[in-house]
């Protein structure tokens, strides 16, 4: 019989309980216990979700107090010093926290701890903590989080599969205290605690466990082929009877599929949506007793499944293999969509017809399982309903592909090269050297969050609203004007999200009510969904541009999210390629930068934060994204003069496998985090003899500790060891939306002043 199965199901909550819960736990409204019972709570209730929708192979331990990868390190004894571990028994909450939080303040003989480094997991917008490990760590099983997982199913009569991320991804996740030693040399001394867990997993009444190995589907360093051999083999001969399904997510294994097929494991899972092409050579590498888990419904995207389509591509699998050792499932954890789509009543309803969220992907996955097994008379319902909502899809008249305006390459290049620009731009801007500006917004305080939240309401009118905000701007531009800022801002009150406030104003795009999906702990994001053809039905910004220049004679930039943050940001549709969604968004926001600098903005600034984010997994795809990315973003930006400045800004600085397609986009002036890295990262501008203005951040605005004017005249100077003093701008790492005004205020002035300091001194 073809089992169905999950790798994973979200864990926030319907309702973002667990949101609610941790929140309360930190600011001390909630005891440890009464943590506790409502992660039990959730778990109980996924539990329950799933065993109705039909699932046999329920995944558990896939639940995490704040994230898997830092609990899988501290059950496996990979604590660092200082965060209040007495080195014996399991962590306890508060060194989970204290790991994943940092501490504030000195404790009981503990000096503060910052937080442990987090990043992303793969090319999702989920982020890890990542481990921290050394020749010194000591692994052992500090607690079985996979037995308890186990168990507490149990008692529910509900056997489950625990989830353990593999050991050679954990260490190639991690990073290594020393920096050099490869993290796989510490293999050996991890894989007892991997036994005694799997031994615990058995004996707790498992019959199966899931080992991730998304790393997998990335290319392998040196000696990883040997480490997986190694690993393998010892976690199948940790727990005989205890049968192991390797789980392979985010891509197709492509060159690693030799790894994979030749591990002693009893079953392997696929990704079939990212990697359909994967299929062939997998079923002719595979024993003909290994299961085959495939993982067809897609967990990282919020469309339904065809599942007739689906069915036949299982169906010649079946046919293939001539067995009946198959599994159906999503491609990977749910955790990357959001939990349902039961309570989004406001949706258009044909659009509600396209979708699956968590818990509908999970009848997806049932259905099919069962289609497989009886035929298509047994879910006739499901593959009517299933059948109409394509036919619907593919005849809806919005999503014929409207005649996309012609894109030529002529349309991506600004008049100039960068010198020439240079110049006119300083003709007509005239600033100073070491020009001041920050990065776009000022703190969204609780007055204006209300005034949103009593305009969404109808408690405030519009109009009401407009005129609050209004007032802030106009004193945010005078504030900037007095402390001496050269390049000012308007704020961005206005602004919810810098995602979500042109996604309302284009066409193509919707919203959820409830669709959170976590991001880290308890911080969660509802990502818009492009479904459509994206234009622009009108300008977006370029009233409170004209507002905001209206009220100063400095210049004051205009702020626009940019088309790669605006894909990435979003669950995209796919029946069109992602490079194609991109070009349509460029081409909507150039015809907003036109109508900016028609209304006489001569500094427009294109954020993309997200650039990076989209670059593919495997280096042999990388090129053709960064191609296409930078050549959308200058879409959107080259049909200015060459007297109007662009500007972009990414929040960070890890430039060094990207920094050509940055030089790519020609922005005239990019903005980027260097502050903590003390101006470090700015070497991959210096190698690559990066051309145009850079504005390193000096300010780093994610802490609530306002640096001194020195301590920016510093790292100035630093900077200028990089690069040329007259291409270098004075700005914050980051927009200051988070801070409060108390902190922005000195800080700003202090950055005037240092740049005021570097005016002064001599080259
Ligand atoms: N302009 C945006 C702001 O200042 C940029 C935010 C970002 O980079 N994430 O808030
Ligand atoms: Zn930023």
């Amino acid at each position: 019989m073809t089992i169905a199965a999950t790798l994973g199901y979200p864990r926030i909550g319907p309702r973002r309980e667990w949101k609610a819960a941790l929140e309360a736990h930190w600011a001390g409204t909630l005891d440890a216990p009464g943590l506790d019972a409502a992660g039990a709570a959730l778990r109980s209730r996924a539990r329950a979700t799933q065993r109705g929708a039909g699932i046999g192979h329920i995944a558990s331990a896939d639940f995490a107090l704040y994230d898997h990868v830092l609990e899988t390190a501290a059950a496996l004894g990979a604590i660092p010093d200082r965060y209040g571990w007495d080195g014996q028994g399991p962590a306890s909450l508060a060194t989970i926290f204290a790991m994943a939080r940092g501490t504030r303040g000195a404790t009981a003989g503990h000096a503060e701890a910052p937080a442990m480094e987090m990043t992303k997991w793969f090319d999702t917008n989920y982020h890890y903590l990542v481990p921290r490990i050394s020749a010194a760590t000591r692994f052992r099983l500090l607690q079985n989080r996979w037995a308890d997982a186990v168990a507490e199913g149990l008692a529910e009569n509900c056997r489950t599969r625990p989830v353990l991320l593999g050991p050679v991804s954990f260490l190639l996740l991690s990073k290594m205290d020393d920096g050099t030693t490869p993290p796989l040399s510490l293999l050996e001394g991890l894989l007892p605690a991997y036994e005694a867990a799997l031994r615990g997993i058995a004996e707790a009444g498992a019959s199966w466990v899931q080992i991730d190995e998304p790393c997998l589907v990335t290319d392998l360093p040196a000696g990883a082929a040997a480490a997986y051999a190694l690993a393998f083999r010892r976690l199948a001969d940790a727990a005989p009877g205890l049968k192991l399904l390797l789980a392979t997510y985010f891509g197709g294994l492509r060159d690693n599929l030799p790894i994979a097929a030749t591990l002693p494991v009893d079953g392997l899972h696929l990704d079939l949506t990212r990697g359909r092409d994967g299929l062939e050579p997998a079923l002719d590498a595979l024993p003909p007793d290994r299961w085959l888990s495939l993982g067809v419904v897609d967990g990282r995207n919020v469309w339904r499944n065809d599942l007739r389509a689906t069915l036949a591509m299982l169906r010649d699998v079946r046919a293939r293999r001539g067995d009946r050792h198959l599994m159906v499932a999503p491609s990977c954890s749910l955790l990357h969509v959001p939990h349902s789509l039961a309570r989004e009543d406001a949706m258009d309803p044909a659009l509600k017809r396209r979708l699956a969220f968590a818990d509908e992907k999970l009848a997806e996955v049932a259905a099919l399982a069962r289609g497989l097994d009886e035929g298509d008379g047994a879910i006739a319902a499901a593959l009517v309903d299933s059948d109409r909502a394509m036919a619907e899809w593919r005849a809806d008249p919005r999503l014929q592909n409207v005649k996309a305006a012609a894109v030529t390459p002529d349309m991506a290049q600004r008049k100039s090269g960068y010198p020439l620009r240079a110049a006119a731009q300083q003709q007509r801007l005239n600033l100073p050297p070491f020009p001041v500006t920050s990065i776009g917004s000022f703190p969204q305080t609780a007055e204006v969050r209300q005034a949103r939240a009593a305009a969404a309401r109808g408690a405030i009118s519009a109009d009401d609203y407009d005129t609050r905000m209004r007032a802030l701007t106009a004193e945010a531009i005078a504030w900037q004007e007095a402390e001496g800022v050269d390049v000012l801002v308007h704020g961005e009150f206005e602004r919810n999200d810098m995602v979500k406030y042109f996604g309302e104003r284009l066409s193509g795009y919707a919203f959820t009510k409830h669709g959170w999906v976590q991001s880290y702990g308890s911080r969660c994001v509802a990502p818009p969904i492009i479904w459509g053809n994206v234009s622009r039905p009108e300008p977006m910004t370029v009233e409170w541009a004209r507002y905001a220049q209206s009220l100063t004679d400095k210049p004051v930039k205009g702020m626009l999210t940019g088309p790669v943050t605006m894909l990435f940001w979003a669950f995209v549709r796919e029946d069109i390629p992602r490079r194609e969604v991109c070009t349509q968004i460029a081409l909507a926001l150039r015809e907003e930068v036109a109508d900016l600098e028609r209304a006489g903005i001569a500094i427009i600034q294109i954020d993309e934060p997200a650039f990076r984010e989209g670059l593919p997994l495997r280096r042999a795809d990388q090129a053709d994204y960064l191609d296409w990315a930078a050549f959308c973003f200058r879409l959107s930006a080259s049909s200015v003069a060459d007297a109007t400045q662009i500007h972009t800004h990414m929040c960070y600085a890890e430039f060094n496998d990207i920094i050509g397609a940055i030089a790519e986009m020609d922005a005239d002036v990019i903005s980027i985090e260097t502050t903590r890295s003390r101006m470090e990262l700015l070497g991959a501008f210096t190698r690559f003899d990066y051309p145009n203005a850079i504005g390193p951040g000096v300010w780093d605005i994610h802490s609530p500790r306002v640096p001194g004017a020195e301590e920016m005249t510093e790292l100035l100077r630093l900077a200028t060891v990089h690069l040329p003093r007259e291409r270098l701008w004075v700005n914050p790492d980051c927009g200051c939306k988070t801070r409060g005004w108390a902190e922005v205020k000195p800080a700003m002035r202090n950055l005037v002043a240092a740049a005021r300091v570097l005016r002064a001194e001599a080259v």
